[in-house]
Formats: C-alpha cells, structure tokens, sequence
C-alpha cells in the first residue's frame, strides 16, 4: 500500500498509519507494494477548527469520508484521534467492522485507561475509551476493571521489589503458530543438560545481585519453550539451587509445565515436593483435528490425563492456555474448548488471540491472511469472556499483540485470590525482572516505573553456553543502572 500523508500539524507518526491499516488488512507491506491499495490523509487547523480529509482505496473499491472538530487544547491527542476516527470511518465503508479496540493501536490498553482513571475518574475515562478512541464497550470496560485491580496489587507489593525469569527455550516439537526460537532438534535438545548447570551459575550471579541490591523477591517464573520438557532430575536440580540461593519466602512461583506430551507424574512430585504453588498445563483447543494441525504433539485426552494426574497434588493454582482463532477453529467449537477446560476446575484460564506471526510455519509457508472472518473471532472471545465470567473467572490482565485475528487481545481471567503477580508485572513493567537463560530478558524499571532498560541474553542456547561470546549475567551493569536513578 502506498501511503501520502500531508498532516500540516505533525499529529501522529507514519507507523500510526500503518498500525491503523493493519487492522483491516494485517499482512499488508507498505511503500512500493505488491498491490495498488492506497491511502490519502489530509490533516489541517483552520480558524479553530480541526479537518481531516481520508480517501482509501483498496482493490477496486474507494472510500471518501471528510471530518471537522472544534480545536480544544484541553482534550488528549486530539486532532490524531480524529485522524484515526476518520480512517476507521473509512475503512468500515469498505471493511464492514470497527475493530474492538478502535483507534487504540497499542499493545497495553491498561495503561491507555490507566491515564483517564487517574486523571477523571473511572466514569470518564469508560466514555472517552468508547466515545474518543471508538473501543467496543466491553473491551473499555475490560481496560478499566484490569487497571483498577492492577493499581490495588501494586499498593500492597512492598518495598524494593524485584522478580525472576527463568528460560527453559527448549519444545518437543514447534507449534506451526509459534514465532519463538525454541529449540526442537534432536542436536539443540542434546545441550539441556549443560544449559541447565549453566543457568545456576547465571542465577547465582543474580542472587548476589539481589541480595547485594537489597531487593526483595515477589515472583519467580520458570518459562518457556516448554519447561517441562527437563527431567525430573533436571528439575530437581534448577529447584534446588533457585530455593537454596533466593530467599523466596513470601514469593510468588510458577513453572509453566506447558504442553501435556512432556508432563509426566514424576515431574509433576518434583514441583510438588518443592512445595510449588503454581502451574501451567497448556493445550491451546480440545480440537484434536486443530491439535495436528498445528503441529502439537499431543491429544485433548493427553491433556486430561496430564491434569488429572496434576491433581493429585496440592498445586494452589493451575493455569490453562487457550487460543481463539486458530486454524479450522469456529466460535462453536471454541466455545466447546473453553467449556472442556472449564470443566476441569482450573484456577486460571488465559485466552490468547491467534497471530501469525512473521517466522511461524504458518507466515513461511505462505498464509498471508486469516481464514476467519473478524466478526466470527470476536464472537470467539465474546461468547469465552461471557462464559467465564458465569463461572466466576474474571479478567485481570490484558495486553495486545500488533495483527492478531480479530484486532484481539490476549486476557488473563482467574478466579477470585489465583491472580498471577509476576504477569500483571510483566505486562505493567512496574518493577525490575531478572532475566536467567538463553532468549530471557533483564527489564531494569527504573524513575518510578517510568523508565525501563532492556539487556538481552543471548538468543539461542549454544551462544548462552559459549564463554568466548556470553560473559554471563552482566551484574555490573545492572548496578550501574538501578544506582543511576
Ligand atoms: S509449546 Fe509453546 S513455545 Fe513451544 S513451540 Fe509450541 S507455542 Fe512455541
């Protein structure tokens, strides 16, 4: 698509454009394209007025709409969101929809509605998220609720607060949906073992960190890939040192098992004899024909089994994954999901939004748009929020991802006191998470939450494991930059 932009008031940015046409067309490339689509906007102030001039064109289909607003300095972002209102005008006379999160292209509603709550109450900031930024009424509402209970449990997180990360990047087999670099082949799976003495030499580095910092631990999450996939020696091992080294009284900790094909009962006691309170048993549909077709290795019946056996513990809360929208899936058949896992009582319940993403099986073997319509996606997650919310789930945390099916979020629902701290931090990126492993991530939130400095690890395990090239956790740096502020 080709783009001409003649905004005389510099009111938003290119990418604002893009995101916005993304939600209508999500694979579209833009610039000197594969294709004739193009946009034209005209942004100027005149004698107190804003204006804006929209002509879209895709195909062979044209929409024309023109706005006007009077100029109010007092209102945010004013004249960009009568650019966004204007295209979305636009291209619901081609596209037929409004997306649900309207002119809202981020990927953290929360904060969006963060900043009306706090500056004129939850009424009004539910009217501005509807009537300003078009966001349908239940997903403004969903915004709101999530900020206000955020905002509540991080009243009571204590002082110096920090969490911990710890990244098991290793899969039996790659889901055909899956962007990430988890390591499938026989010759990377034979590197666990060294990565796992690896990664207690990472954390104890990061212990003294801590300890030396005066931090306090509030979370620890064991994340994948698909942790699981360790032995239960291998686990025996990681969870020994992560309780020998960090005092976790008091703290948060979950080790997301993920995919039933490599939770077995043996593993499972290992967590348990730790005393581990949380877990994650993932099957993502109960579908078993859209479990093969996207390439998981496993059956809505393995996925029982693996829950049932978990079960026999005393885990306090075990969380499932779903994902709407995926390959071959209906709202019907979604909702069976949903209602499958609910079924099974557990404590968490996160329903992801399908994407395809730019390295998945999915995007290299050519898919290029989604099969779904964005009304029967949105029927999807409508009829889950609907559902859940009868059984007493609600939804706590919520975050976006850029061209998901539907122009849909990802939503963490839980019952009641099962709420998970470290995801409403890592979405909310309120205090310091500690990145331990290949492909983790070391979040320094620094100047009030306001600031956060990001340091990699390496991405792949053999450049995690080669001393020449990864000097290890980069303690000094991490000094260094808490100090500064
Ligand atoms: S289990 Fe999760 S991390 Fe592993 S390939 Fe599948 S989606 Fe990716």
């Amino acid at each position: 698509m080709k783009l001409f932009i003649d905004d005389t008031t510099s009111s938003a940015k290119p990418l604002y454009y893009q995101s916005l046409i993304l939600l209508f067309l999500p694979c579209e490339k833009f610039g000197e394209g594969d294709n004739d689509n193009s946009m034209y906007v005209k942004a100027w102030q005149q004698d107190g007025m804003n204006f804006v001039d929209v002509r879209l064109e895709v195909g062979d289909r044209v929409s024309e709409k023109s706005c006007r607003q009077s100029i109010d300095t007092s209102v945010y972002s004013q004249m960009k969101n009568l650019i966004g209102r204007t295209i979305l005008d636009a291209a619901f006379e081609l596209f037929g929809t409004v997306p649900p999160w309207g002119i809202s292209t981020g990927v953290k509603p929360v904060k969006l509605a963060r900043m009306f709550v706090k500056a004129f109450g939850k009424d009004e900031a539910l009217r501005i998220l509807r009537d300003e930024y078009m966001i349908h009424p239940g997903k403004a509402q969903m915004a709101v609720d999530a900020c206000i209970f955020e905002d509540g449990v991080m009243e009571n997180i204590g002082v110096k607060p920090c969490s911990l990360y710890i990244s098991i990047p290793f899969c039996p087999t790659k889901c055909n949906y899956c962007s990430f670099v988890s390591c499938t082949t026989p010759r990377l799976l034979s590197l666990i073992p060294q990565y796992v003495l690896a990664l207690k030499d990472e954390l104890s580095r990061i212990a003294e960190t801590i300890k030396g910092l005066g931090l306090n631990l509030k979370s620890v999450y064991v994340g994948g890939g698909t942790p699981a996939i360790l032995s239960a020696g291998e686990i025996d091992l990681l969870l020994s040192h992560v309780y020998n080294k960090f005092d976790t009284e008091g703290c948060e900790f979950t080790f997301e098992a993920g995919r039933p094909d490599c939770i077995t009962y043996d593993k499972l006691k290992v967590l348990s004899d730790y005393g581990v309170p949380r877990i994650s048993i993932n099957t993502q549909t109960t579908n078993d024909e859209i479990l093969k077709g996207v390439g998981r290795n496993h059956t809505y019946a393995d996925f029982v089994r693996a829950f049932e056996t978990a079960r026999k513990f005393d885990f306090k809360c075990i969380n499932t994954d779903l994902i709407a929208g995926l390959p071959g899936e209906s709202p019907k058949s979604f909702l069976k999901s949903v209602r499958d896992v609910v079924s099974l009582s557990p404590e968490n319940i996160t329903v992801h939004a399908f994407t395809l993403k730019r390295s998945s099986n999915y995007r290299i073997g050519g898919e290029k748009s989604y099969s779904l319509t964005d009304a029967a996606a949105i029927e999807m997650t409508d009829c889950a929020t609907k559902h859940l919310t009868d059984e007493g789930f609600l939804p706590y945390y919520v975050y976006r991802q850029k061209n998901t099916v539907g122009n849909l979020e990802n939503v963490g629902y839980s019952k009641k006191g099962f709420e998970s701290i470290y995801n409403i931090i890592m979405m909310g990126e309120y205090h310091t998470v500690f990145g331990a492993g290949a492909g983790s991530v070391t979040k320094i939130v620094t100047d009030n939450a306001n600031k956060v400095d990001r340091i990699f690890s390496p991405k792949y395990p053999y450049e995690f494991l080669d001393k020449e090239k990864y000097a290890g956790f980069d303690a000094r740096r991490v000094c260094e930059l808490l100090k500064e502020r």
